[in-house]
């Protein structure tokens, strides 16, 4: 199941290890924070499962209310390793002839603008018509229906549902500041303003809103957890994952190639990124930006090598990043090095040292790197 190229040895492959085990852990204390809250789930595997693979962390999410994903073809993806309930589509419809991916069952479309309620109206009514969620501009911005547009494109779905077109209408929204402890009061104001005296489900809250905001997350339809799942905190300045009681889903592993002495003076890497201050030892590891691991990373950046914590040296280059050995012993090439991961070196840790964001790098693996599941 590795997908490893022809020619291509074991050890010269980046590996990513996803455990669907503690996905199913992650999903559990995301409901324990919920409390006696009835708000469902829709457990949100966009982009593949944030890059761990929606057929590898399936066997976790058995437990969801539902799933949520960026479009149509996702969605199929979804049903084709097993998933039968409902499916949230982030994107909706990205052009007129995607209604005729429509047929299938369960399916709540994301509606943020008009032309998609006009695809609708065109379509023939199929004998299972999706239900829509009718998405609120917020303030983000990013797509959806402002205060002045909300009322009628709600009086449009109203028209599609009673021709049959569409089953269900629902709210949905999506805040810009959930991070913040003042982020959301004030739009979540402007967002029931806008919905009020229409009914329907309401859906609000991804990890951020959920960890910082508990009671309004409690108090929504449907939350719409994506980070967590895959045991990274929304909130890494406050929390690693490992502290809001998560497990890691991914670890990216890699192997050391070869070991040499590095003199004090000596420079490593292109133009010298690093210079070393004393004589040192270093180790040199097969796995560079081009399988995802972030060049902006920093010396320092943490990494295990044969279990024991130490840091990156320099820049990675494209197939080779360096770590400092001078203060461990390590039993020879081959010594298995964890990129991220481990509670000892989280993806949270990486991206802070990268100056980029754990959905970034989660999402950012490369084909190069094996993929492996349970
Ligand atoms: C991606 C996404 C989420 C999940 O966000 P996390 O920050 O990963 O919890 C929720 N809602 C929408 C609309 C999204 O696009």
């Amino acid at each position: 199941m590795s997908g490893m190229p022809h020619g291509m040895t074991q050890t010269a492959q980046a590996q990513a290890h996803i455990d669907s085990s503690a996905v199913a852990h992650n999903l559990a204390q995301i409901r324990k924070r919920l409390g006696t809250s009835r708000a469902r789930i829709w457990a949100t595997v966009k982009a593949d499962a944030y890059g761990h693979g929606i057929a590898r962390v399936l066997p976790g999410l058995t437990d969801a209310d539902g799933l949520a994903v960026r479009d149509l073809p996702e969605a199929q993806a979804c049903r084709a390793a097993g998933w039968r309930g409902p499916i949230l589509v982030y994107g909706g419809l990205h052009r007129p002839d995607e209604v005729a991916l429509l047929g299938a069952s369960d399916l709540h479309l994301v509606i943020s603008h008009p032309a998609q309620l006009a695809w609708l109206q065109a379509a023939a009514p199929s004998a299972q018509p999706p239900s829509v969620w009718l998405r609120y501009a917020g303030d983000t911005r990013l797509g959806g229906f402002d205060d002045a547009d909300y009322a009628q494109a709600y009086g449009r779905c109203a028209e599609l549902r009673e021709q049959g077109r569409i089953a269900d209408i629902g709210h949905l929204n999506h805040y810009a500041r959930s991070e913040d402890a003042d982020g959301i009061a004030e739009a979540d104001l402007h967002f029931r303003g806008a919905i009020e005296g229409r009914p329907g489900p309401i859906s609000t809250c991804n990890c951020a809103a959920l960890l910082l905001h508990p009671d309004h997350a409690a108090q929504t339809d449907w939350i719409r957890p994506g980070l967590m799942l895959y045991g990274a905190s929304p909130i890494p300045d406050v929390h690693h994952g490992p502290g809001l009681g998560l497990k890691p889903a991914m670890r990216f592993t890699a192997r050391l190639l070869a070991t040499q002495a590095l003199r004090q003076g000596a420079g490593l890497g292109y133009r010298g990124a690093f210079t070393a201050p004393r004589d040192m030892r270093v180790g040199l590891v097969s796995c560079g930006y081009a399988d995802g691991y972030p060049r902006h990373a920093q010396t320092g950046t943490p990494l295990l090598v044969d279990g024991q914590p130490t840091r990156l040296l320099g820049r990675p280059a494209m197939d080779t990043l360096a770590v400092d050995l001078t203060d461990i012993d390590v039993p020879g090439p081959d010594a298995v090095v964890v990129l991220w991961g481990d509670p000892r070196n989280t993806v949270e840790s990486v991206a802070a040292s990268a100056g980029t964001i754990c959905a970034a790098l989660l999402t950012g693996l490369t084909p190069r790197v094996a993929m492996l599941g349970d």
